[in-house]
């Protein structure tokens, strides 16, 4: 280790609670898909933050939008109305097809406020009784930290100690609609899905999955939720994944990108009939819908109604499938691709996806690993095809020095 990394760890070492476990590199700069640790030395980013740098690092579009309202007001709360939310939300409903936007903040944020927002549509338009509103999420999900959204993780992980939890969620196998149907009751008022599985290894479900999901929530007079804040906004090719299979839900969770990688900003978007349901104090945050988050926002929501990102994407698409394609048999068992999305399944015999990470940082690639020897590979969608090649490249390295 370089001595001012060192340096940094051991200060991070002792003051940050030990909820993360980090690859020893200690980011100072960023530009591109690329960072600089305080060491000097460069890496190519496989990760972008979990998908929340989307545009690249220091992108100067979304910056100078930031840098604008940093001067104009940076917050107001909700008690008075801003002058950017509102243009924020028309754009935003626009660009996903959607009628109405309720802003938030985090992920997990958008997440409970779409819980809340199902609950109440079930009893307050279905008719479902009080207290008995159920919501069928899948095997496998991951939706956020929250002691909510906990109780209906199966990661053991997530929710050891973290109990009791909140009752009224049912858990299907992910990619089963059979299942699903067969779970189905008159108390169902919400089936919550990730249109491709993040941090479950990038699992993306067969093609005719999510289109008979959205048949048994219509059948069954149920709302479909589905959770982008990592599948959505350009990741995949496409300004939502659902669109790869053609399916409308009635709501939508974003976040991550939404915020341009500069602020913490997500949203639930959804139908006019269900987000309407909301009545003036039953919900609320203070820094949800901030005219710096919008102003940020709305900036993002300009560049993907251009479509260069989602193209870039597509692009990237083969070319990253076909790198993978030639590991097979070198050490990968596996790789689901879908955009500039990557899981790639390493032969447990090989190590850990943690150790593959750790040789990866060593040839300067950030990737991280998942649920035992997968490694997840999610650049800024500003990478060109040669640093794809560059990061594919550097793992087959690391698998024939294993
Ligand atoms: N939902 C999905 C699909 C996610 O991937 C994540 C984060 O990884 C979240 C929700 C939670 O987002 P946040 O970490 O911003 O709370």
């Amino acid at each position: 280790l370089g001595a001012a990394t060192a340096a940094a760890l051991a200060v991070e070492d002792r003051s940050l609670a030990h909820n993360y476990s980090p690859l020893p590199v200690v980011i100072a700069s960023g530009d591109g898909a690329w960072v600089t640790d305080v060491d000097g030395k460069r890496y190519l980013d496989g990760l972008a933050a979990y998908s929340a740098v989307n545009f690249g690092h220091g992108n100067q579009r979304l910056l100078d939008a930031a840098r604008t309202q940093l001067d104009r007001v940076t917050l107001t709360s909700r008690a008075f109305v801003n002058d950017r939310l509102g243009p924020f939300a028309t754009a935003l409903a626009d660009l996903t097809g959607t009628d109405m936007v309720l802003p938030m903040n985090t992920g997990a944020e958008a997440v409970e406020s779409a819980i809340k927002v199902s609950r109440a549509w079930g009893y307050r338009v279905k008719g479902v009784p009080a207290d008995r509103a159920t919501i069928i999420v899948a095997s496998g999900n991951f939706h956020g930290r929250t002691t909510t959204i906990v109780s209906f993780s199966d990661d053991p992980t997530a929710r050891n100690d973290f109990g009791p939890f909140t009752p009224g969620f049912r858990t299907v196998p992910y990619g089963d609609a059979d299942a699903l149907r067969a779970a189905m009751d008159d108390t169902v008022v919400a089936v919550l899905l990730e249109p491709i599985q993040g941090e479950g290894g990038v699992v993306i479900p067969p093609a005719s999955y999510l289109p008979a999901v959205r048949e048994v929530c219509d059948e069954f007079g149920a709302l479909l939720v589905a959770d982008e804040i990592q599948s959505g906004l350009g990741r995949t090719g496409h300004t939502l994944a659902v669109q790869r299979v053609g399916v409308t839900p009635d709501l939508i969770t974003l976040g991550k990108a939404l915020g341009g990688g500069i602020v913490p900003v997500s949203a639930v978007v959804g139908r006019r009939d269900v987000l309407g349901v909301l009545r003036p104090g039953e919900h609320g945050s203070t820094f949800g819908g901030n005219p710096l988050a919008a102003a940020v926002g709305s900036e993002v929501v300009a560049v993907l109604a251009e479509g260069t990102f989602q193209q870039r994407a597509l692009d990237g698409e083969p070319v990253l499938r076909g790198l993978l394609e030639d590991l097979v048999g070198h050490g990968v068992v596996a790789h689901r691709v879908a955009g500039l999305w990557a899981g790639i399944d390493i032969d447990p015999a090989l190590g850990t996806g943690k150790e593959i990470a750790h040789d990866m940082a060593d040839r300067g690639v950030l990737v991280k690993d998942t649920h035992g020897s997968t490694i997840r590979f999610a650049p800024p969608l500003v990478v060109t095809d040669d640093e794809v090649r560059h990061a594919i490249g550097a793992l087959g390295e690391v698998l024939r020095a294993r």
